[in-house]
């Protein structure tokens, strides 16, 4: 028997004993979500300093993006003195050894790079995803190199697992109970998953309308869910208040994958770049949500750029969809301040956000690249394209930037003669099915001839 209840937050210490203890096994519908009492400006952090802290052993430093001042994390990803978003540094001598050999397998071939030892880090054929060559798309195009990086080749399906990879072995250095996020169901599957395989305890916070191939995968993997109605909603500080909160009194690691609020996660996503960087592109189109996939591989870029490994950077490009396009308003109004928007609209869910971070607009500014929105009919026609002609099953948020190609072909942004990649970040089987699967079938008998009548109407 399912339980249900309705929460309402913050919670009490009663309610957390039962999501610890596992009382409430399965998903809580329709949590009802009211901002904390204590709201904080995004310049300065939240009440109180959270109990986790990374400290000596790794060669790395946390420093502010904008006063480039050396901070600890407090549980937030942001600067106490000017309020900008933290990022890793590393030591020139470690990260030129990114152009070696590496024989270790997923992110451990990175480690050194990254925030966390190898021996911490979970793994279950994360990384190391195909950059697969187009062979049609882009003769339609007229582009002479388009390659797609397949990140649905990873081991739930997305790019997520890589920043997951991330939290979680952090989760498993820093000794936390257990470990939490909120997602629009990518970050929380992956989450559910690297948490089973690690028997971390785990609890995630959805969207209502995530989709059913999602929370089914969350639920078979034994984390504890619940549904947040309009979690994205409210805008970012009273969200990652929410996790901060949640998080704390659990004593669970926070893995929102986020920069604002968790500078670590973006190390897994940068890693992309480390993989790409071979074929030196000259163009890297994006999906944006939050802003963490373009903002982690262009740190990715400068990384190796500025250690001697590569000799070029190639533009960023950030793709949102019309109606979910906050950065794209930044960028056309060359703001240096993502303003969130009031709702987002549109079909594609997993780009449906009403704020992106800063650090992904000052990545597109830095490699000169550009921000442009696509509308959700060429979206979809995109991602069936792709399906039928390259063999790739991708979600819809993925199939943003295959929508932008001609248009940044168009605006004259994209010479057809470079080499440009197309992060293809989600699988196609974890969104809701939109093909009706009752138009595209027919049914024969045990009859040679029945059969090839049916095939006959069918390619008719
Ligand atoms: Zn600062």
């Amino acid at each position: 028997m399912v339980k249900q209840k309705a929460l309402t937050f913050p919670l009490t210490s009663k309610e957390i004993g039962n999501i610890v203890r596992s009382e409430w096994r399965y998903t809580v519908e329709d949590a009802i979500f009211y901002p904390a009492p204590h709201r904080y400006p995004c310049s300065s952090k939240p009440a109180g300093t959270h109990r986790f802290r990374i400290t000596a052993s790794m060669e790395f430093d946390l420093r502010c993006m904008d006063c480039k001042d050396i901070r600890e994390y407090d549980g937030t990803g942001r600067c106490e003195a000017c309020g900008g978003i933290l990022e890793c540094v590393y030591p020139r001598a470690i990260l030129s050894t990114l152009g070696e050999q590496k024989t270790e397998e997923g992110l451990a071939r990175f480690a050194p790079a990254l925030p966390v030892e190898k021996g911490f880090l979970p793994y279950l054929g994360e990384a190391q995803t195909p950059l697969l060559r187009s062979k049609t798309i882009c003769n339609e195009l007229g582009l002479a190199c388009l390659y797609f990086k397949d990140e649905t080749q990873n081991p739930t399906g997305a790019f997520k697992d890589r920043g997951i990879s991330i939290s979680v072995g952090l989760a498993l250095k820093t000794k936390s109970k257990g470990i939490m996020t909120v997602s629009s169901g990518n970050a929380a599957t992956s989450l559910s998953t690297y948490a089973a395989a690690c028997q971390l305890p785990c609890l995630v916070l959805v969207d209502s309308e995530a989709s059913t191939p999602k929370l089914q995968q969350i639920l078979v993997m034994g984390a504890q869910c619940i549904k947040v109605r309009g979690i994205f909603e409210r805008g970012s500080e009273p969200l990652c208040e929410l996790l901060s909160e949640v998080s704390h009194h659990l004593n669970y690691w926070p893995a929102f994958s986020w920069a604002p609020v968790n500078p670590y996660s973006v190390e897994g996503t940068k890693t992309i770049a480390y993989e790409c960087a071979h074929i030196t592109p000259d163009v890297v189109v994006c999906p944006v949500a939050g802003g963490d996939n373009l903002a982690g591989q262009w740190k990715g870029y400068k990384e190796l750029y500025n250690a001697g490994v590569i000799e070029k950077r190639p533009r960023m490009i950030g793709v949102q969809p019309k109606g979910s396009a906050p950065l794209v308003s930044a960028f056309n109004r060359r703001e240096n301040h993502v303003t969130p928007i009031a709702k987002a609209t549109t079909v594609v869910t997993g780009l449906r956000t009403t704020f992106s971070g800063d650090h992904a607009l000052k990545a597109v500014y830095e490699s000169d690249g550009c921000a442009i929105e696509v509308d959700d009919r060429d979206t979809i026609r995109c991602k069936n394209r792709l399906a039928r002609l390259e063999g790739i099953w991708i979600e819809s948020s993925s199939a943003v930037t295959v929508a932008a190609l001609p248009l940044l072909i168009e605006s004259k942004f994209l010479d057809r003669y470079e080499k440009v990649i197309c992060v293809l970040t989600g699988a196609g089987h974890k969104e809701q099915i939109d093909i009706d699967i009752r138009t595209g079938l027919q049914e024969a008998n045990f009859d040679p001839d029945d059969i090839l009548r049916k095939y006959l109407e069918l390619v008719r």
